[in-house]
C-alpha cells in the first residue's frame, strides 16, 4: 500500500542547522524569549519543539529541547527559556547569549502535542510555568490565521511576577475574540485577587475549562508533577483521555 505523503513542515530535517540570535525579550526575572533566524527554516506547527545543541571549544556538546513559542513566521521563530538553577544549558540561553550568537537547532519535532487549525473542536490549554510556551504558539497561530475555534487557557504560576507574556495575555489582541484566559497563583496573588494562592484544583478546571460534553481537545504542559495532576483531574471530570495531550518539561518545579 502506498504511504501517505508527510507534509514537508512536519518532517524534521535530520541535520543540524545554524540558528542566529536576532532578538531578546525578558519575560520574567528568570526567563527570556530568544528570537532566532534560520535561513530556509521549514516552518512549524503550533506545539512542536526544536532540539538546541551547544558545543564547547573543546568539542564537548550537549542538547536540550525547547518549545516553539511563536506562530510560523518565515525564517524566524521564538523560544522562551526558563533558567534552571545549576542547569547546564538553560542559564546560557537565558543569561549569556547575545545578539548575533549562533546555536545549532534540529527540528521541528513532534506530531501529537500539536494544534492543527483545521480542528474545530474547542480547545483547553492548561499550562504551568514555562509550560505556557507551546500553548502560546497555539494562541498566536489561532490569532494569525483568524481562527474562531473557541480557546480557554488556564495558566498556573507561582506569583504575578512569574507570568510569561503578561501584557499580551492581559490585553486582548486583534483576533483574540473567543479566547478566555484565567491565571492561577500558587504562592502569592495580586492584591484583591478572589482566589487564594494554591496549586491547581479540580474546581479550577471545572470552573474555567470546558465541560466534557463539549468534547474539547486538551493540551497540558509544564513540570512533570503539574502535568500528571492536571491530566488526572481532567480524566476525573469526565474528559476523554484520548483527547488529553500532554508535554512534560522536567522533573521538578511544581
Ligand atoms: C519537549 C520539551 C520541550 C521543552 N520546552 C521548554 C521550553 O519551552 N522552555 C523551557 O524553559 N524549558 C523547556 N524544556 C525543558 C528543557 O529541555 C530543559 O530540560 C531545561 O531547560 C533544563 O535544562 P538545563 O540543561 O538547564 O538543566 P540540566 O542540566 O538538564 O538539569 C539541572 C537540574 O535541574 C533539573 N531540571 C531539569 N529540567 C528541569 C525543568 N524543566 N524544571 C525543573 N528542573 C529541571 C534536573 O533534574 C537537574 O537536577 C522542554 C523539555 C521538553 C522535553
Amino acid at each position: 500500500m502506498a504511504r501517505a505523503a508527510v507534509p514537508g513542515r512536519l518532517k524534521a530535517p535530520l541535520t543540524w542547522q545554524a540558528a542566529r540570535l536576532v532578538g531578546l525579550r525578558d519575560e520574567t526575572p528568570s526567563a527570556r524569549t530568544l528570537v532566532f533566524d534560520v535561513p530556509g527554516w521549514s516552518g512549524h506547527l503550533a506545539g512542536q519543539h526544536v532540539d538546541v545543541r551547544l558545543t564547547a571549544e573543546d568539542g564537548y556538546s550537549t542538547q536540550r529541547s525547547y518549545s516553539l513559542a511563536s506562530a510560523p513566521d518565515g525564517d524566524r521563530f521564538e523560544l522562551t527559556v526558563q533558567r534552571v538553577p545549576d542547569g547546564e544549558v538553560s542559564p546560557y540561553l537565558a543569561d549569556v547569549m547575545e545578539i548575533g550568537d549562533l546555536v545549532e537547532i534540529r527540528g521541528p519535532v513532534g506530531g501529537w502535542f500539536v494544534w492543527r487549525p483545521a480542528e474545530i473542536r474547542p480547545v483547553l490549554l492548561v499550562g504551568g510555568g514555562s509550560g505556557i510556551a507551546p500553548l502560546m504558539a497555539m494562541i498566536r497561530t489561532r490569532r494569525s490565521l483568524g481562527s474562531h475555534t473557541p480557546f480557554r487557557l488556564i495558566y498556573s504560576v507561582r506569583t504575578p511576577e512569574d507570568r510569561y507574556y503578561a501584557s499580551e495575555l492581559r490585553t486582548p489582541q486583534p483576533g483574540d475574540g473567543g479566547l478566555e484566559v484565567t491565571h492561577l497563583y500558587t504562592r502569592h496573588t495580586p492584591e484583591g485577587w478572589p482566589r487564594p494562592a494554591k496549586r491547581l484544583q479540580l474546581a479550577d478546571l471545572q470552573t474555567h475549562g470546558w465541560p466534557p460534553e463539549f468534547e474539547p481537545v486538551c493540551f497540558v504542559c509544564g513540570p512533570t508533577g503539574f502535568v500528571e495532576t492536571a491530566a488526572a483531574q481532567l480524566v476525573a471530570l469526565g474528559h476523554d483521555p484520548r483527547q488529553i495531550r500532554t508535554e512534560r518539561f522536567g522533573p521538578t518545579g511544581g
